[in-house]
């Protein structure tokens, strides 16, 4: 084999072809480096002495479909410049690694396209092998994301494991980037972020979450001059919640048969869109019905769909007379649970309201929520934890395969 092929298809500068075998469907170069060439690996010298070495065999890139290994003496010298017995560089494989740089970029283009599994099979080496080559590529791309010039973010924690287990994701809504996953939920697993934040000087201007004690207190103690947004989608899905509890006291507290039945399944028809119901199965006819037998649970569906409007105002002033008009008819229902909710919004109507300032949401996250699921959906996704949390970091490209 002459040098040249070994620079083209193997990566390799300044190695000389000693010899070749075949065996168990393996093809092995021995190749050397000329002692002319032998250099300090920490000043760079020239002026060595050798002095033996050890053997190394590293997997460079297949031929075809035959795994292909590189053995290698990695010569040891005494380095007259600054008198130390050094190892000298290798220059086309990292110290301490199996494989080549060219191997590692070729896997890393391979999982482009194909499962680490499949990556694994196809090259003949272990999961592990394919896993680390992707976890140490994200680690060198996401592993300190750059927070500097962070402006809108958004914070929500998602359930994986079925529930099991949290974390808490802070997306960036610039450029949609997960820039922080945190282990668990609640403030505590925030807390290295807000660490960061300061460190590198970012100057955030929004943030959206939910409207949980928590994340208030968190906001204003870390990031006292930012626009808080509460969230639309949590602040509808709580209204959504405590509707769906309302009509199941309602039913429980009806005393005929016929007016149970009325009611009964019931529940999606609530809560779902209007413009969605149903014709085929009588949607709209069920609900009307079920909303004439009841006038408690009409007032509240009603607000319900009024909520909405709070968002789709031409602006805050507007906006905040729609929310007024909202908390006057709850109240005026003598409906406790509106009544409660109504003492809830309005305690938290200028994070609402701060939505016409910044219109942003926590809606984003429910992108990266669903890819989380789908990379759980698979057998591997969880079989190394650290490695799962570094691929929420490059959610948004889905450059690599997403499965294990
Ligand atoms: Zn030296």
């Amino acid at each position: 084999m002459s040098t040249s092929l070994l620079y083209h298809a193997f990566g390799l500068v300044g190695y000389r072809y000693v010899n070749q075998s075949f065996q168990g469907g393996e093809v092995t170069f021995r190749i050397e480096q000329p002692r002319e060439k032998h250099r300090c690996s920490a000043c760079g010298s020239a002026e060595v002495w050798d002095q033996g070495g050890v053997e190394r065999t590293l997997r460079a890139v297949p031929i075809g479909s035959k795994p292909v290994l590189l053995k290698v003496k990695v010569p040891r010298v005494i380095c007259f410049a600054c008198g130390k017995v050094r190892q000298v560089k290798l220059g086309f494989a990292d110290p301490k690694k199996r494989y080549t740089r060219a191997f590692e970029r070729y896997v890393l283009e391979l999982s482009r396209l194909m499962t680490v599994q499949d990556v694994a099979k196809h090259l003949q080496v272990s999961w592990d092998t394919v896993k680390d080559i992707q976890a140490g590529s994200l680690q060198r791309r996401f592993g300190k994301p750059n927070l500097h010039k962070l402006k809108k973010i958004a914070i929500d924690e998602i359930a994986i494991s079925k529930g099991h287990r949290y974390l808490t994701v802070v997306l960036d809504l610039v450029s949609g980037a997960v820039v922080f996953v945190g282990d668990g939920k609640g403030v505590a697993s925030l807390a290295p972020f807000w660490q960061r934040l300061r460190r590198a000087r970012a100057k955030i201007v929004a943030v959206a979450t939910d409207m949980s004690k928590a994340y208030i207190r968190a906001v204003r103690d870390n990031l006292p001059k930012v626009v808080h947004v509460f969230d639309h989608f949590h602040v509808i899905k709580l209204f959504n919640e405590k509707l769906t509890a309302f009509r199941r006291a309602l039913y429980r507290q009806l005393s005929s048969d016929a007016e149970r039945k009325i009611l009964k399944g019931t529940r999606w028809l609530l809560l779902k869109n209007p413009d969605n119901l149903d014709p085929e199965h009588n949607e709209r006819e069920r609900l009307d019905e079920a909303l004439r037998l009841n006038l408690p649970l009409a007032t509240a569906y009603y607000l319900k769909e009024d909520l909405r409007q709070i968002w789709m105002q031409a602006n805050r002033r507007a906006a905040r007379r729609v929310l007024r008009d909202w908390l006057a008819r709850a109240r005026a229902s003598g409906i406790r649970m509106l009544i409660q909710f109504a003492d809830t919004l309005e305690e938290h109507q200028e994070g609402v309201l701060a939505y016409y300032q910044y219109p942003i949401s926590t809606g984003p996250l429910e992108g990266v929520n669903n890819k989380i699921k789908t990379m759980q959906r698979q057998h591997y996704g969880l079989r190394d934890s650290e490695f799962f949390l570094l691929k929420l970091y490059q959610l948004h490209e889905t450059k690599y395969a997403l499965v294990g």
